[in-house]
């Protein structure tokens, strides 16, 4: 195993505490040749009783760098369900497959990232992690951190209001500083900090998240007798994920798992969209200021933007982009349908319906959209839709009577 930097190829040891090179760019890591696999080997792990086995992560574990089992941290994670329902394919205009994310034990995909990410820092030695994130990240760690006995230290700008991301690293225990200054200047202040105090760093541009990440897609063509879906459409904010699902696929052809790898769409939100633009431009993409509802893609400057491109070239990917009103009509759609899910997922939804709308995606296409986010991350978003959005639900207000009950229970949905 190595790491390798995107930009200019200069390759490291991959057991060594390194997060960029130095021309800047960020690194991947590089399996030793990826053995030819079996399907087979995989299928009886998921009955098992050993949580390596039972972890969506770990049970892939030939495709993840070679991490020594006693300093692997998992909950388990992953094993999370692919739900098909009429109504929400209805919605997006073709049948759509979900794969809910959202189900990992924190409420996000981030869980199949930290897994590996922690182990990586347990077997490096490190008894610390940290990050700069207000969002589902941190909370990740933080609960990873907790379960291996490690401190975690989560790092975000000073004056701004509480996060639910940084709500719950609290509550697992992580140390939460609000440094003042300039936000811009964070990361690198607690790139320092942590390189100097032997503390290892967790953020976005980490390569050994990614390699978790990727187990999305290895658990997804399990789920679907490995039968390649034509289409995998998810959100993108510093586009680690997506990047994560580029390098699976990828990996999954090369130890001839697969045939091929199938198509990747990106959807960005339109308020927050330096991928779309760049993709647009055929340029690198540009940092920007960014607003959207979805919070957990409110990303102006991806870390992860070349590894990004580079994924959608090598599976003929599209970047979509879609408005906030878009995204609300989406999560209405999968929240009534009984399933839920946080506003960045309801993105790849909305996307993937405006792919349909224009003709890329064709409706007999085999369409997988990922979704990232619990619906309970976003309650606020939940709260906001009832308001505003076609189809928002609220509360009946009754007089104390049996008929004035009965009337209530009556009364159209919205
Ligand atoms: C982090 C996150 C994303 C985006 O992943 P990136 O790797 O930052 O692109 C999407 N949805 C949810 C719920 C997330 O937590
Ligand atoms: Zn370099």
């Amino acid at each position: 195993m190595r790491l390798r930097c995107v930009e200019c190829g200069s390759e490291w040891p991959g057991a060594e505490v390194r997060y960029r090179c130095g021309c800047g760019g960020t690194l991947d890591v590089v399996l030793d040749a990826i053995p030819g696999l079996n399907r087979y080997l995989f299928e009886p792990r998921r009955g098992s009783r050993e949580l390596l086995d039972r972890s969506g992560v770990w049970r892939y574990r030939e495709l993840l760098p070679a991490i020594d089992p006693r300093h692997v941290v998992t909950a388990p994670e992953g094993g999370t369900n692919l739900y098909r329902h009429p109504a929400v394919s209805a919605w997006v205009g073709a049948e759509v497959a979900l794969k809910h994310e959202g189900e990992n034990p924190t409420g996000s995909l981030k869980d199949r990232g930290m897994t590996v990410g922690v182990s990586t820092a347990r077997a490096l030695g490190l008894g610390a992690v940290a990050c700069a994130s207000s969002g589902n990240a941190s909370a990740s760690m933080a609960s990873y951190a907790a379960r291996a006995g490690m401190q975690a230290y989560v790092f975000v700008p000073a004056g701004l209001p509480m996060s639910s991301g940084v709500a719950q690293a609290l509550a697992y225990g992580a140390r939460v500083l609000e440094v003042e200054g300039s936000p811009d200047d964070l990361p690198k202040l607690v790139e320092s900090v942590c390189l100097e105090d032997g503390i290892y760093l967790l953020d976005a541009g980490n390569p050994f998240r990614i390699e978790g990440q990727k187990s999305i897609v290895f658990e997804l063509l399990d789920d679907l007798g490995w039968q390649v879906p034509d289409w995998i459409v998810a959100p993108g904010g510093h586009l680690g994920h997506v990047s994560a699902l580029a390098k699976g696929l990828a990996e999954l052809r090369a130890a001839n798992l697969v045939p091929r790898t199938g198509r990747l769409a990106v959807v960005q939100a339109a308020g927050a969209n330096p991928l779309y633009t760049a993709w647009r431009s055929s340029q690198d993409p540009w940092p920007m200021r960014a607003e959207t509802v979805a919070s957990a893609i409110r990303v102006g400057d991806p870390v992860n933007g070349r590894k990004a491109l580079r994924g959608l070239r090598a599976t003929n990917g599209v970047v979509e982009e879609v408005t906030d009103a878009e995204i609300l009509e989406a999560k209405v759609a999968v929240d009534r349908a009984g399933i839920g899910a946080d506003s960045a997922s309801c993105a790849a939804l909305a996307g993937a319906r405006r792919l349909v709308a224009a003709g890329t995606i064709r409706p007999n296409q085999q369409v997988v959209v990922v979704l990232t986010g619990h619906l309970l991350k976003d309650l606020d978003v939940v709260g906001r839709l009832q308001g505003e959005a076609p189809g928002g639900n609220l509360p009946v207000r009754s007089a104390a009577t049996p008929s004035a009950v009965r009337e209530g229970m009556r009364a159209a949905p919205r």
